[in-house]
């Protein structure tokens, strides 16, 4: 008897493993793992969110177009050029059957985002890593990578869980050295959280070239991870693509209502940024107060180096963490096995964890 076979190579996509979120022994935990928003949703979100319940028994507006007015408004991009999706994942996952598949390679970089190189694997492509320089996307070395099988380039700017960024005459570079057949997909699920001049979110190549995508999520400064909502802009071509591969109401009723009201509240997520923002400079000054190197500091995470000794390892700083009700993410599976990723949480949040890694690290309770 033969049984059904998933088609090749499926079975080597390894599984995705989130931020774990409870701790045995712990009736309340810091979870600092995976990214989440510190201040949480906007008071319009939870408003809004009470308001879809009388809407359950309907499908839901299948082309979100609130939610793309409310990103119109905000940002003035042309609701044509735009894509909602069930998390900016889901926008990944499209732009991956949409132009890559049997044959075609997919590249990111040695410590880029897990998911690229899953949904690569998902429609039979094969992923292509390329190294990075001190953490960093290197656009050299992505080039050099490029064959005639490439199809598509994923660069997260910032990078999670390396928290670097490529300046903005680096993305022009790359996107003009890469061949115009060959998808550019510019990963912004921490955009929101940059305020430097010099950042560039792949807005300005989604709006000048056929052939690059800007993706956001609601996810990280939105607060609202639970929900699955993100978005892309890119040209018309593309998005007129990939919207024909998505399913009919990926987006659901209360997804659509409540992004849209918090993409409105721009007071919010300007809070959420400042926040942000300050304890960034705090927790990257403390870590490495103690000795700890740190080389990103963009994103809504910092992501310490720690020694390669017995007793102060990554994997030691964890458990204690852990003893202390506080989760952070090992990120071995990145190829990260001596650091440790840690969200910017509350003020609460921040004065424990950084308090411990003191108490750890040998100094004092701070
Ligand atoms: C969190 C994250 C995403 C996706 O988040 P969704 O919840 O699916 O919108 C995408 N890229 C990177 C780099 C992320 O860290």
């Amino acid at each position: 008897m033969v049984l059904p076979q998933p088609r090749a190579g499926l079975m080597d996509i390894p599984l995705y493993e989130g931020g774990k979120s409870s701790l045995k022994g712990h009736d309340r935990v810091i979870k600092l793992s995976s990214n989440e928003s510190a201040l949480g949703p906007s008071p319009a979100a939870f408003k809004a969110y009470g308001e879809t319940a009388s809407g359950l028994v309907r499908y839901p507006d299948g082309n979100a177009t609130d939610l793309k007015a409310a990103i119109s408004e905000v940002h003035g991009l042309d609701p044509a050029q735009l894509i909602c999706g069930a998390g900016s994942d889901e926008i990944l996952c499209l732009a991956c059957r949409a132009y890559a598949g049997p044959g075609g390679e997919v590249i990111h970089t040695a410590h880029g985002f897990l998911m690229y190189g899953i949904y690569a694997r998902s429609v039979g492509a094969t992923p292509v890593v390329v190294p990075e320089t001190d953490l960093a996307a290197d656009v050299d070395a992505i080039l050099a990578a490029v064959t005639d099988a490439t199809k598509l380039v994923f660069v997260a700017n910032p990078n999670n869980p390396t928290g670097t960024v490529l300046s903005s005459a680096d993305l022009a570079r790359l996107r003009d050295a890469l061949r115009e057949d060959i998808v550019l997909v510019v990963d912004g699920a921490y955009a929101e959280f940059m305020d430097g001049s010099d950042y560039d979110g792949g807005r300005a190549l989604a709006e000048n070239t056929p052939n690059t995508l800007m993706t956001r999520t609601f996810s990280k400064i939105y607060g609202l991870a639970s929900l699955r909502v993100g978005w892309a802009f890119g040209p018309r071509s593309m998005i007129e693509t990939l919207e024909r591969l998505r399913s009919p109401f990926n987006v659901n009723g209360a997804a659509i209502a409540v992004a849209a009201a918090a993409m409105r509240d721009v007071a919010h997520t300007d809070a959420a940024r400042g926040h942000n923002n300050r304890w960034m400079g705090v927790a990257v000054q403390r870590l490495r107060a103690l000795g700890l190197g740190v080389t990103g500091e963009s994103g809504n995470f910092v992501l310490p180096e720690f020694p390669d000794t017995p007793g102060k390892s990554a994997a030691d700083t964890d458990a204690f963490l852990q003893s202390k009700g506080v989760i952070v993410r090992r990120v071995d599976n990145y190829g990260l096995p001596n650091h440790l990723r840690i969200t910017l949480g509350t003020d609460e949040e921040m004065e424990s964890v950084l308090n411990a890694l003191t108490q750890f690290m040998g100094g004092s309770d701070g």
